[in-house]
């Protein structure tokens, strides 16, 4: 079984590659990271992605694809609509 960012995978462009070879889910069971809403499998991904030393990096790839399933830079789907929603600025017209 494929881990959760195995980087024998096609990637799309040079970051992928970089930081996907890093991933602490790299080898990981893959459905780990689509869990239920609040579920024991979630925390787990959670624990995991919070030592993960391309957080960062995954979690911005996930917000600027607009990835809203999975735990992704350690935040789930509803955790990263929350986030882009209080990134946005309004400008005043
Ligand atoms: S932050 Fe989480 S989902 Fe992203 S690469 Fe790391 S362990 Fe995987």
């Amino acid at each position: 079984m494929a881990g959760r960012h195995d980087d024998r995978r096609p990637a799309r462009g040079w970051r992928a590659v970089t930081w996907r070879v890093q991933a602490a889910c790299r080898t990981a069971n893959a459905e780990l990271w689509f869990p239920l809403e609040g579920s024991a499998e979630e925390a787990v991904a959670k624990r995991v992605c919070s030592g993960c030393p391309v957080r960062e990096a995954c979690l911005d790839d996930a917000l600027a694809a607009g990835i809203d399933f999975g735990v992704w830079g350690g935040l789930t789907g509803a955790e990263r609509r929350q986030l882009r929603r209080q990134d946005t600025v309004v400008v005043p017209a």
